[in-house]
């Protein structure tokens, strides 16, 4: 499957849009209302064959959901049912629950009350609304979400069907480990290091300061609504920025090498261990990014027990050593002396290649070029 991401012109008739995003909201938070029901009453799940039989019954009782076509209620249904069934695997803490209207974003349209046009146009619930047709649609679109950000910007993604694809240059056979960092961005086991762009930090100060502005105004005003939304746009742009930089990084590392491993990394011990600036250098996005360019690009993509103790072990004799956050160079008795963030990299490339078995990473290096 793949997504594209279109933003919609801006024009009047996105207040249909609007208006079917707010019962969009409705029906999901009736929704969730009838689930609570249902289970104090009969202490068990309804699941979602029981919830699509109410909405005919419902949509009777509430004419204006016809408004956002029976295919998205269908949608909110199993969403909702996602959810549920997220939360009984024990993938999410807690079930689904009650949205703030305001802040709903979106809904769903699958095969029917939708249709591409030839241009750059898409109709909506009959009603045409013009898109920046930023590359081409290929495949066949499967369905759509329509978004509404922040903002206040719409946006359509249209998915659709799994495409082959095929890397456009021949695979290496080198395989590098990673280790993140504040100090280096990431610390490669060949030696090579990539610096965050000096953007990261000063976008984090521009977002302070709308924060700072943002603290001082007063509830329900209408600067302070002012300012939320110039919060949101600082916040849309960085992050569009960094994502920019990201991918770009992603894509070079995994057409260069063969096999790219990374210490599996949990946001909570890792802001445990070094606080806020973690998510600030979004590390967390950038292993999701990388997995995403390497299975692009056919390279190997692999993360080692978050329990190695790559930074602290000597990567040539495997002896421990207490590496406490200020020391910056490994020295051990057997005679390495190398930088911290390298030495870690050579570890979890090593424990990388180990749980692979010998022979994994085979691949022809010499149409490689580039
Ligand atoms: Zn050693």
């Amino acid at each position: 499957m793949k997504t594209y991401k279109f933003k919609l012109y801006k024009t009047k008739r996105q207040k249909h849009l609007h208006r079917r995003v707010r019962i969009a909201g409705e029906v999901y938070n009736h929704l969730i209302a009838f689930h609570k029901r249902y289970y104090s009453m009969f202490g068990k799940y309804p699941g979602k064959y029981k919830v699509q039989n109410q909405l005919p019954k419902l949509k009777k009782r509430y004419p204006h959901w016809k408004q956002v076509g029976s295919q998205a209620l269908q949608a909110i249904v199993y969403r909702i049912d996602f959810g549920y069934q997220k939360f009984f695997r024990k993938e999410n803490k807690r079930p689904p629950s009650f949205r703030n209207l305001r802040k709903f974003k979106s809904f769903t349209l699958t095969q029917a009350g939708w249709e591409l046009n030839e241009d750059n146009s898409v109709n909506i619930g009959g009603i045409q609304y013009k898109f920046w047709k930023s590359q081409k649609i290929l495949g066949k679109p499967k369905c759509m979400h329509v978004k509404r950000d922040a903002l206040g910007d719409f946006y359509i993604c249209i998915v659709t069907d799994i495409e082959e694809y095929k890397p456009d240059y021949a695979a290496s056979s080198e395989t590098v480990g990673m280790d993140f960092g504040l100090k280096t961005y990431f610390s490669l086991s060949d030696g090579k290091e990539i610096e965050a762009p000096e953007f990261f930090k000063q976008g984090s100060k521009e977002l302070a300061k709308c924060q700072r502005i943002l603290a001082r105004k007063v509830k329900d005003s209408k600067s302070r609504k002012q300012a939320v939304k110039a919060t949101a746009r600082v916040h849309k742009k960085i992050a569009a920025r960094r994502k920019d930089w990201q991918e770009k990084e992603a894509r070079k590392l995994a057409r260069k090498y063969g096999a790219i491993f990374v210490e599996d990394l949990s946001i909570g011990g890792m802001k445990a261990l070094w606080g806020r600036k973690v998510s600030d250098l979004a590390f967390y996005q950038q292993v999701q990014i990388l997995e995403r360019q390497c299975s692009k690009a056919g390279t190997i993509f692999g993360k080692v027990d978050r329990w190695l103790p790559s930074t602290r072990m000597c990567s040539s004799c495997g002896q421990l050593h207490d590496m406490p956050l200020d020391k910056r160079t490994m020295q051990c008795d057997c005679g390495l002396v190398l930088d911290r963030d390298a030495n870690a990299a050579i570890n979890i490339k090593n424990a990388g290649m180990s749980a692979l078995g010998p022979g994994a990473v085979r691949r022809e290096t010499s149409a490689r070029a580039a």
